[in-house]
């Protein structure tokens, strides 16, 4: 009863229209879910993940949840997920995903799931990962562990794309380290990521992956630029 009060003086904001939510929705109003683009047969093998990290990345198998399209409902989603401090969506999009792992042909065995840290400055200004829900629930569904403090971001480092791929590839080689190598030597691992664009800080993340011993990597997203 004081929930309901709560509710009408408060309502819940779907996070991607921003319409009141209705008692039975959760987070995205069925309208909005109907509508979100989610990402196709991503166990099938060769889909644009695989594209966009060919040659970059020796990858397993990689997944995403949706579509991204500038000014489509899921950039509304991701701009929920990082400036308005909703991690509970970050967390509900992972279950999600999750769920249609268990339920695809995602056979391999995750032994530990790791987050794209953020930048320091960045994460003081936000307060969280807005991966990290995310990961958490993944890592929950898979059985596998959550660990946001093996793989970190060095503090001065900016994303810079350069045009010239072998200038960009030369900055961001090092943006990323691993700390206590040995642990992941030969670990499966499932990076997870919030938005794949140029696949420049997945390249990046397993690059300092790749020095701490681990050989490929599977990779899961909440959306992935069409
Ligand atoms: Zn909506």
């Amino acid at each position: 009863m004081l929930q309901d009060f709560k509710n009408f003086l408060f309502p819940q904001l779907c996070a991607c229209c921003e319409t009141a939510l209705l008692k039975d929705e959760k987070l995205i109003c069925t309208f909005c879910r109907n509508e979100l683009p989610l990402y196709p047969n991503f166990f099938d093998g060769d889909h644009d993940l695989h594209k966009i990290l060919y040659g970059r990345v020796l990858l397993n198998q990689a997944a995403s949840l949706f579509y991204f399209e500038k000014k489509g409902i899921v950039q509304n989603l991701i701009h929920d997920l990082k400036y308005k401090g909703n991690e509970g969506l970050s967390y509900h999009l992972g279950e999600w995903l999750g769920e249609l792992l268990v339920a695809s042909k995602w056979k391999i065995k995750i032994d530990v799931v790791l987050p794209v840290p953020l930048h320091k400055q960045r994460f003081r200004e936000r307060g969280y990962n807005q991966v990290e829900g995310f990961g958490k629930a993944i890592a929950e569904k898979l059985s596998a562990i959550y660990n946001d403090t093996l793989l970190k971001r060095r503090s001065n480092s900016k994303t810079q794309v350069f045009k010239n791929r072998l200038a960009r590839t030369e900055v961001v080689t090092n943006h990323f380290y691993v700390e206590g190598q040995a642990i992941l030597s030969g670990k499966t691992i499932l990076l997870v990521d919030d938005l794949v664009t140029t696949g420049a800080t997945l390249e990046a993340c397993y690059l300092a992956l790749k020095t701490a011993g681990v050989d490929s990597l599977n990779i899961a997203t909440i959306a992935v630029s069409k």
